[in-house]
């Protein structure tokens, strides 16, 4: 890429920022909502380092990774240099890599299954580190997709916060594509209401606002900030 093309990457990346913040600002109050209540987190998975610098040139500090080796390659140097940086893991997460997730990661959003738990809550343990959970449910029981099943989430939970001790402070989901987001993101809601738990991320980029309405804490935006991400090799 010649110079030129970088400051033009620079300067959309930004301006693209601005308006997926003026946009969240906006649906929040619109919902009767404080901006400040909704939290954005910029999904940096396969994209190029010079838009994820342009971010940070920008102000935006907390990211989302889906895969661990790309986010082991790219981010402690970063965080070195940026030390308020806030890394979410929103992918799913195989139990022998826990050991990276956790010295890694702020905050797992993507606590799946009871192997996984397990691995965490060693790994925790073995550090002194412990990054704020999220559970991960399957709100459309889609077969392909990770996450707990809306049935059993409130047994997971038990499990995780009372047996494990992880720091689960709420829940995550990613809807069917073909499905009106609005009803898993209810369901998730409740769920994460009747067992006392805070934290919502919900909604992506073509469906953020929804999530907002329906109480998102954390929207999860990647391609309407940073454009088309890169073929994964
Ligand atoms: C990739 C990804 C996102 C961001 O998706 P966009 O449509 O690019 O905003 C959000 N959440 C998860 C779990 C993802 O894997």
């Amino acid at each position: 890429m010649t110079e030129d093309q970088e400051q033009v990457e620079a300067v959309t990346v930004t301006s693209r920022l601005a308006l997926i913040k003026d946009a969240i600002s906006a649906t929040a109050k619109d919902a009767g909502r404080e901006p400040s209540d909704v939290t954005l987190v910029a999904v940096s998975k396969a994209q190029p380092d010079e838009r994820i610098i342009a971010a940070l040139d920008a102000g935006q500090r907390i990211f989302g990774e889906n895969y661990v080796q790309p986010a082991l390659a790219r981010w402690p140097d970063l965080k070195q240099r940026y030390p308020d940086i806030r890394l979410h893991m929103i992918g799913p997460i195989q139990s022998r890599k826990a050991k990276d997730v956790v010295a890694l990661f702020d905050m797992i959003e993507t606590v799946d299954r009871e192997k996984l738990a397990h691995a965490l809550a060693k790994e925790m343990v073995a550090q002194g580190r412990r990054p704020d959970c999220l559970i991960q449910v399957n709100t459309g029981e889609e077969p392909q997709k990770s996450g707990i099943n809306p049935g059993d989430a409130d047994g997971f939970i038990a499990l995780c916060r009372d047996e494990l001790d992880l720091p689960i402070k709420g829940m995550m989901c990613v809807p069917p594509v073909e499905d009106e987001p609005a009803m898993h993101f209810a369901l998730l809601a409740k769920i994460a209401k009747r067992n006392g738990l805070q934290i919502l991320s919900m909604g992506m980029s073509a469906d953020f606002q929804v999530g907002i309405q329906f109480g998102a804490t954390h929207v999860r935006v990647g391609s309407a900030i940073f454009g088309s991400r890169l073929p994964r090799n």
